[in-house]
């Protein structure tokens, strides 16, 4: 039998850097909450087989409605490494492999999700989806005077899911103290080595309020290029290769 693997969403904070006064995650894009798009990536990947959710602990009972039933929801903590701490003990005993993914990257195209884990399955301990820059990046000191200008060539956007073996990632969890802003950068504390594949442009985070207006506009593009009135589940153009790979599998053992 193949590795099993997990998916954790953490998506217990308040995003108030959007506005609007509702928990980001359960913001509408299209006319579903972001977090059920971005969970519906996980779930239309092949890989995935358990999805545990960390939601704000006032609102797990709304988000488990929401999302339905094979989807773990439990209580996120404090700070963000505490909600994924909390999901990691919620992970079944015999998956292998586990994923973290952000809840404000509702377009991620399900390939993508595959394609991480199955690097990790292949036996890279922890792998990240990455971009080149379109921007040049420079460090910036707290008077505000460039302090230095780093070569972009050797600099990448990194998105998520990010995937690890289970206990390379419990070990990173076990850290305390590491100021870090994603899950691979832990595992870089630990001195493991992080792999790279590529990533996707639809993977985007949403953050600002012009990411929202970026994300409905490609689900419309979609829902018109499909036909359809409704922007259903993540309809990009990888997602859709992911579809039309599972169709031709179906109908292979069929
Ligand atoms: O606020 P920030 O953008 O850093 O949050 C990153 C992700 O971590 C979001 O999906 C947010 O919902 C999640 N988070 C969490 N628990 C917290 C704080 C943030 O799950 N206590």
């Amino acid at each position: 039998m193949g590795a099993r693997v997990a998916a954790i969403v953490p998506a217990a904070g308040k995003g108030e850097r959007l506005g609007g006064g509702t928990p980001k995650a359960l913001r509408s894009l299209g006319g579903r909450p972001m977090l059920v798009r971005s969970v519906e990536a996980l779930r239309r990947a092949e890989s995935v087989s358990q999805i545990i959710v960390a939601a704000p602990p006032t609102l797990v009972e709304v988000v488990a409605q929401m999302l339905g039933r094979d989807v773990d929801v439990i209580a996120g903590g404090a700070e963000r490494v505490d909600s994924v701490r909390r999901a990691l003990a919620a992970v079944d005993d015999d998956v292998s492999v586990v994923l973290v993914h952000d809840a404000a990257r509702p377009l991620t195209p399900p390939a993508l999700v595959d394609a991480v884990a199955a690097a990790v399955i292949a036996g890279h301990p922890a792998v990240i989806p990455v971009l080149a820059l379109a921007d040049t990046v420079k460090e910036v000191g707290p008077d505000g005077r460039v302090i230095r200008t780093p070569p972009r060539d050797g600099l990448r956007a990194v998105q998520t899911p990010q995937g690890f073996r289970r206990d390379v990632l419990a070990a990173a969890y076990a850290l305390t103290d590491v100021p870090v802003t994603d899950d691979a950068g832990l595992v870089e504390a630990l001195g493991i080595p992080v792999t790279t594949v590529p990533g996707a442009q639809e993977a985007f985070k949403v953050t600002q309020p012009p990411d929202l207006v970026l994300a409905e506009a490609l689900l419309a593009r979609a829902a018109a290029s499909d036909g359809r009135g409704d922007a259903d589940g993540c309809a990009t153009d990888v997602g859709r290769g992911a579809e039309a790979r599972r169709g031709t599998e179906a109908r292979r053992s069929g």
